[in-house]
């Protein structure tokens, strides 16, 4: 269907070019391109030109495969997207560099590849601090900056952050992230925020062309973290008083698992993951209406960080492979609030050229040291020699212990270097179906060596400081068996070979949503049992005992794990805090402090590091770990809210409710902050006040067990028990059996009021 589509373009092409066709019939389609570009190349004719100093909107959908939009001939109905593509260019071969959210993302923002910016992977990697990236350019450059991002992975705590003015990432972290709960926020709300950004103008005068109005800011004046304020003054260099913007959309929709809303749910109901990615397109029309209907035009850029397997050679989501399901992304590159223009499909486009693009196309000076080219003129497009691709998949050799994945794609071939080598011809077989290494010496050794010629370093020990942390461990009586990396990974390692773990991994998450945890749990221990090194499926079966209520036995499981050599940071940090919910204050705070300390900074291991030093009494140390999760996270309520707690702890009233104040102004649906709010008014004796706080509380969070009890209990106290028996019930039926004592007590209540 993609082909006919693109056969569709082609055809009208050639009925408009059909005299100077005829004369010039034995011409390939490369020089036809050439000469399409060039009867196109007068400025009114071309979809892209440089204009100095417009707008710049990159709009990043994530996990969208390159065969699910409408204008790609995908069964997702997308209007919008092809109604710009149809005034822009659409790229219908562009690759991605990695397949997981953040590494890919660096790559989108820095125009760098993995192995240049560091980040390897989603957890355990920060951007470095001080890293060029297209946000710390424009921002030079006299740009307003504002990211908006839809989900975790992007939070930032990960560093992308770097040259936004304003980077909202409110999607609420309020709970401790692992791979069962991701928090994330729908496209709706995203968009909304940043067509209200835009709308006010980054000044703070309504300049901006977009009739959103001012409602719904997304900063506020008073919070703390200065990065997320809108900068209201100064309004920028002299000469442009009026100054343009760059806005990064990030929407996380498409991701697993794949929930549609209405009517995308019903019409989608067989396929429902392009039921998400036309409910992205509907979320992102009006923002594109804002935009034709501007002052100012705004270049557009349309991509995916990586696709989705859907089943592609055995894989659910995204991450373990990198076939073209999740490798290749749509790039659509267009200007809005120009004259409208005819669009063009173009071939051959990387995620590193999206920055020269964007900076060439603003008229900004391109740095020499990017591996990418401008994609912004037809004869740069139609360039014969482009350039090759690299790409990894490196989640694998860091979460499981499984080989590295590297890669090429160069012209249409693509070369994947695993322990079972593979090469394909992706003209001929697109599908990734027969494996063409072995057959040809010569083109494997081609492309191995064009492969070898990035010097892409594997990601091997992630930094010097994690010899430290392996040493302190070993100090802590945790002797690891083989942290380092393996020297050779053999077909056995391959990920080929592995790929059924892969599945069993996903079964059990679905096990576990579907509250059947012994049988995921057993899922987890046949794992375990045939790969100890797989570091994934210890944390996952640690954290479904600690939610069981079977804390010694997750201790066991993470111990487990060190004593098997696991490389995975996050293990150590986890244990820590197992540790000290157990009791095991001493031994867990010497083990969050290793991992709080490791070059990765674990926010998580911090965070309970910081809530440890509270419990054993520690406040000052308390305090101080908190300022620095608000260092590193200045756009999250839970420092604030951990710092109201130790306010409140030590009876300072006035302290605790101007830091839950300004938690909830970092997170209006704060349960924690409404929480802590409850407990200050009941101190200060205001018990309808109390209730009140708690009431929101269970309202945001009805997880928020302590609110649960504490409205339950006091309405009781007062006897009401009629408004208070609703509360009790559901924290009867719903409280962890970390809550038994408190349960007993509640049973006792309802029995005898
Ligand atoms: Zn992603």
């Amino acid at each position: 269907m993609r082909d006919s589509n693109r056969g569709d373009r082609r055809d009208r092409r050639a009925s408009f070019f059909k005299g100077i066709l005829r004369s010039l019939r034995s011409l390939r389609l490369l020089s036809l391109v050439a000469l399409l570009a060039a009867c196109a190349g007068r400025a009114d004719r071309d979809p892209l030109r440089a204009i100095p100093h417009q707008n710049v909107l990159l709009i990043t959908i994530d996990t969208l495969r390159a065969d699910a939009l409408g204008c790609y001939g995908g069964p997702a109905a997308t209007p919008a997207l092809d109604r710009l593509a149809a005034q822009g260019i659409r790229f219908d071969f562009a690759h991605a560099h990695a397949v997981t959210t953040l590494a890919s993302h660096a790559s989108i923002l820095t125009g760098a590849y993995p192995f240049q910016h560091a980040v390897r992977d989603n957890s355990g990697y920060r951007l470095a601090p001080g890293a060029r990236t297209i946000a710390t350019l424009l921002k030079r450059a006299g740009y307003a900056t504002a990211a908006f991002v839809g989900a975790f992975p992007l939070h930032s705590r990960f560093g992308l952050n770097q040259g936004f003015d304003a980077y909202d990432d409110r999607f609420g972290d309020t709970r401790a992230p692992d791979e069962f709960v991701m928090p994330e926020r729908p496209a709706p709300v995203v968009v909304a925020l940043a067509r209200s950004w835009i709308g006010r103008g980054p000044g703070g005068s309504g300049r901006g062309g977009s009739g959103t109005g001012g409602s719904g800011r997304p900063g506020g004046s008073g919070r703390p973290g200065g990065s997320r304020r809108i900068p209201s003054d100064p309004p920028g260099p002299p000469d442009l008083p009026d100054r343009p913007w760059f806005t990064w959309l990030h929407v996380f929709d498409p991701h697993a698992p794949y929930r549609p809303p209405a009517p995308f749910a019903a019409q989608y109901a067989s396929q429902p993951y392009f039921g998400e990615v036309a409910a992205v397109d509907a979320a992102l029309a009006p923002l594109f209406d804002d935009l034709r209907g501007a002052a100012r035009p705004t270049l557009v850029v349309v991509t995916g960080d990586h696709g989705e397997a859907l089943g592609d050679h055995g894989e659910q989501t995204h991450g373990l492979f990198a076939y073209e399901s999740t490798l290749k992304v749509p790039l659509i590159v267009a200007q809005l609030g120009t004259p409208a223009q005819r669009g063009e499909v173009a071939g051959a486009a990387r995620h590193v050229d999206i920055v020269p693009t964007i900076l060439e196309a603003v008229g900004q000076p391109v740095p020499g040291d990017l591996p990418g080219r401008s994609l912004l003129t037809a004869a740069e497009r139609a360039a014969p020699d482009a350039r090759p691709s690299y790409f990894e998949a490196m989640s694998a050799v860091l979460n499981r212990g499984w080989a590295p994945l590297a890669g090429i794609v160069a012209g249409r071939e693509k070369y994947i270097d695993l322990p079972i080598a593979e090469r394909y011809d992706l003209a001929a077989d697109p599908g990734e179906r027969s494996n063409l290494a072995g057959k040809s010496a010569e083109r494997d050794r081609t492309l191995a060596a064009a492969l070898g010629g990035f010097h892409a370093a594997p990601p091997g020990q992630r930094r010097a400081e994690d010899a430290d942390a392996a040493a302190r461990l070993r100090a802590l009586g945790y002797v690891s068996g083989s942290a380092a990396p393996k020297a050779r990974y053999t077909e056995a390692d391959d990920p080929k070979t592995l790929v059924d773990l892969d599945r069993d991994v996903h079964e059990a998450v679905e096990a576990f949503d579907a509250g059947r945890a012994e049988d995921a749990a057993q899922i987890y221990r046949r794992v375990i049992a045939r790969r100890p090194d797989m570091g994934i499926a210890y944390r996952h079966l640690a954290f479904i005992e600690r939610q069981r209520g079977n804390v010694a036995r997750a201790i066991e499981v993470l111990q487990q794990a060190v004593k098997a050599g696991v490389a995975d940071p996050r293990i150590v940090g986890q244990l820590g805090e197992y540790m000290t919910d157990a009791g095991r204050m001493r031994e867990g705070i010497a083990l969050l402090e290793t991992a709080a300390n490791g070059s990765t900074t674990d926010l998580d291991a911090l965070n309970a590091l910081g809530i440890a030093y509270a419990q054993s009494g520690q406040r000052d140390r308390a305090r101080a770990v908190f300022e620095r999760v608000r260092t590193i996270s200045p756009n999250s309520s839970v420092p604030l809210e951990n710092l109201g707690l130790l306010a409140l702890d030590s009876g300072n009233l006035a302290a605790a409710r101007s830091l839950f104040q300004r938690a909830l102004q970092a997170d209006p649906r704060s349960s924690r902050a409404y929480g802590g709010l409850g407990n200050v008014a009941l101190k200060a004796g205001d018990t309808r006040g109390a209730i009140d706080a708690w009431t929101r509380a269970v309202v945001f969070d009805p997880r928020n067990f302590d609110a649960l009890y504490n409205v339950g209990t006091t309405l009781a106290r007062q006897g009401n028990l009629e408004a208070a028996r609703p509360y009790l019930e559901q924290f009867l039926r719903t409280a962890p059996p970390a809550y038994d004592t408190d349960r007993q007590a509640v049973a006792r209540l309802l029995r005898n009021p």
